[in-house]
């Protein structure tokens, strides 16, 4: 199975990526961890998207359709599936993700567009920490840890990332408004996009996306059935 996470910042793509990944065994592709790797490493990569990332604008599409093309290219996702969170985020990023898709015959089997209004994203950003060991995600209200400050899973430091400031979170919902936005419209006309209220608590939306996919399952099987 094949997913697309999209949705604005904060609307909570990877605290349900976890839960995904963890009930379907896909392969978890999240672009902000891949750059945040980056950047800890001091790699060539992450000193060129460094800026882009901290005032909270795009990395260039050249770069992040390189990094993807690759990363879809190793065997893991063949074998066990994707989950992409925060990509595609543009519509050339969209564009070049269908055509790197077609060519692996892994096409997209469902869009989950996660909608949450603003106060509830912003109260999401400013709240969020995240683990530097295994990249959990951690909430200082929503979903405190056990020990303050460290990982409940593997002991790791949690700290805040630097662009979920409110500064940066204004540019960051510009940015999503101008550039993302318009790809809803892309998988609405590809059929593949399903609207989930991700104001509601994240067992509720895991509960809606199964029954989702088992629903397409068994209308695929009846398919085969008819058709056989
Ligand atoms: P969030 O969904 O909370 O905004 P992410 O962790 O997905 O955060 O992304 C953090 C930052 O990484 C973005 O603000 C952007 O600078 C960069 N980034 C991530 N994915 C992409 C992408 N597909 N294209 C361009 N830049 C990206
Ligand atoms: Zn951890």
């Amino acid at each position: 199975m094949n997913l697309v996470l999209l949705g604005p910042p904060g609307a909570g793509k990877g605290t349900f990526a976890g839960m995904i990944k963890e009930s379907f065994g896909l392969v978890h592709i999240s672009t902000g961890d891949i750059l945040r790797e980056a950047m800890k490493s001091g790699s060539d990569l992450g000193r060129r998207v460094k800026t882009y990332v901290e005032s909270g604008g795009l990395v260039p599409d050249e770069l992040v359709i390189k990094i993807m093309e690759e990363r879809l290219g190793q065997k893991d996702v063949t074998a066990c599936g994707y989950l992409l969170d925060g990509f595609p985020r543009t519509t050339a990023q969209a564009e070049s993700l269908d055509r790197i898709l077609a060519r692996m015959r892994q096409p997209i089997d469902l869009v989950v567009y996660m909608e949450a209004g603003l106060p509830v994203i912003v109260q999401r950003l400013t709240g969020r920490r995240l683990c530097r060991a295994c990249n959990a995600i951690y909430h200082t209200e929503n979903m405190p840890p056990k020990k303050e400050g460290l990982c409940d899973r593997c002991g790791g430091e949690l700290y805040q990332r630097a662009d979920d400031n409110e500064g940066t979170i204004t540019n960051r919902m510009k940015v999503y408004k101008e550039s993302t936005q318009p790809i809803v419209e892309y998988y609405l006309n590809q059929n593949k996009l399903h609207t989930f209220n991700a104001e509601k608590k994240t067992a509720e939306l895991l509960n809606e996306l199964s029954d989702i996919l088992n629903e397409s399952k068994t209308s695929d099987q009846n398919q085969v059935t008819r058709r056989g």
